[in-house]
């Protein structure tokens, strides 16, 4: 499982995160729903490495990971926008991590084309992030980061790009490659519905504190704080 345990960060004067505890089990989709500037971002990229707290702790199965750098973590991060290399082919994108991780040729283009298989991306390999339509992008800077084999897959609101139908539909693919997997997936996003739709388990952020933890029906039925209730209950 993933721990954090009071955790703190400030970017100068401003204290983006207060103390969060959390507890992500293996194997689960977990969301982190909360308004935009309520730390989200911070908190995924402390649990991929690419921030250190202020104060506070994170733990893989019990190991204390706060100060190792994300290549030794086995996490994969999806940033909100993407950011594929816009001068690499699909096959380039997905083969870059392995190249660096100096695999054999042959090895390197078995698992993209596994993973671009897994993604229905097969015949895309040639072409630039630039001939491909939005879904298509997702779908590659997905399948970039499902390529190293990761345990941990951290998403930053990775469909809000994206329009409504697509949305949906690739709410459901990712649902299914994380069950077929068996990551543990930490999904980071402001909008209650995808959390609903996703999440087997759910925490609530605002103002750099975890509000509230549970499963999201529970949550959406009944929640316990003020704050979840009318976030909740607010149309975006
Ligand atoms: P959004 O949904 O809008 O992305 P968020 O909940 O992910 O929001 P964060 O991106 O974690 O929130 O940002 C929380 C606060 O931290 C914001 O006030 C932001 O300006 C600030 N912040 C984030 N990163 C930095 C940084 N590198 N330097 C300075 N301030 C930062």
């Amino acid at each position: 499982n993933v721990k954090i345990s009071n955790v703190t960060k400030s970017f100068g004067r401003n204290v983006v995160l207060k103390g969060i505890n959390l507890e992500i089990p293996s194997g689960k989709f977990f969301a982190i729903l909360g308004p935009s500037g309520s730390g989200k971002t911070t908190l995924l990229r402390i649990i991929a490495g690419f921030e250190i707290p202020d104060k506070g702790n994170v733990f893989f199965d019990g190991k204390d990971v706060t100060d190792k750098p994300p290549y030794k973590r086995k996490v994969a991060l999806v940033p909100q926008n993407w950011a594929l290399w816009p001068h690499m082919t699909v096959f380039e994108n997905v083969a870059f991590g392995l190249k660096v991780m100096k695999l054999p040729r042959s090895e390197i283009r078995q698992r993209v084309n596994e993973v671009l298989d897994l993604l229905g991306l097969k015949g895309l390999e040639g072409r630039y992030p630039h001939q491909l339509s939005g879904g298509q992008q997702q779908r590659v800077a997905l399948a970039r980061a499902l390529v190293v084999k990761p345990k941990l897959l951290l998403l930053d609101e990775p469909l809000s790009n994206l329009d409504a139908v697509l949305r949906i539909k690739l709410r459901g693919e990712l649902k299914r490659i994380q069950r077929e997997l068996g990551l543990t997936a930490i999904y980071v996003t402001h909008d209650q519905e995808e959390a609903l739709a996703l999440a087997d388990e759910l925490a609530v952020i605002n103002e750099g504190v975890v509000v509230e933890t549970g499963e999201p029906r529970e949550i959406f039925i009944m929640p316990k704080r003020l704050f979840t209730a009318k976030f909740i209950g607010r149309t975006s």
